[in-house]
């Protein structure tokens, strides 16, 4: 099979707060709950982009260029997204009539999305699909970060400096941020903080 590079939009939406939920006794519980959010968010981001794996508490997923109609197609894409996922995660919690720490902790919970621009190939070993390259390994990298850190922030959208440019967006509802890793260098970020957005939508 030709492996050939492409371009295009990596995405990882990655539920927080997710180690410490199912490191309590219900773990049971905690994964029912996540298996459903996930579940969720896979059936949502579908509607543009490519599922390329569940990692664990993260769903890693893509889409290329030329399959990219415009930014405000990601923009309201990731702005559905968390807003199924909060309104999930309030409805999961109100059914729950269980007691147990797992179901009470599921409002902790909270997504965040890293987006970047670059090049990948897609290699394909006995029908099992999965995506290659630096920049494959910077989105990897760039989940952990310093946004939390920095703004108190769980839920979030974190973009690369490329690409916000790539997609010709607005920068100034974000703020600017900068992340350094190893072999990596120096990457510009730009982040939103989409609780506080949430909120605003459904005011
Ligand atoms: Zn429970």
């Amino acid at each position: 099979m030709e492996r050939k590079t492409q371009t295009g939009y990596l995405v990882l939406a990655d539920i927080s707060g997710y180690t410490s939920f199912v490191a309590r006794t219900e773990i049971e519980h905690a994964e029912k709950a996540i298996s459903i959010l996930l579940e969720n968010i896979i059936e949502r981001l579908d509607d543009l982009l490519s599922i390329v794996k569940l990692e664990g508490d993260a769903v890693f997923a893509y889409v290329p260029d030329e399959q990219m109609p415009n930014c405000n197609v990601m923009l309201e894409l990731l702005d559905n997204t968390y807003g199924l996922f909060r309104d999930s995660a309030r409805s999961l919690h109100a059914q729950a009539t269980c007691p147990c720490k797992a179901c009470q902790a599921i409002p902790a919970l909270d997504l965040k999305f890293l987006v970047h621009h670059g090049e990948y190939i897609i290699q394909q070993v006995a029908g099992i699909k999965d995506l290659m390259g630096n920049d494959v390994t910077l989105i990897h990298r760039l989940a952990k970060n310093s946004v939390s850190e920095s703004t108190g922030w769980n839920g979030y959208v974190l973009f690369t400096g490329n690409c916000l440019e790539r997609m010709q967006a607005d920068k100034k509802p974000f703020i600017q941020q900068a992340e350094t890793y190893e072999h990596l260098g120096n990457v510009e970020t730009y982040v939103m903080n989409m609780h506080v957005r949430y909120d605003e939508m459904k005011k």
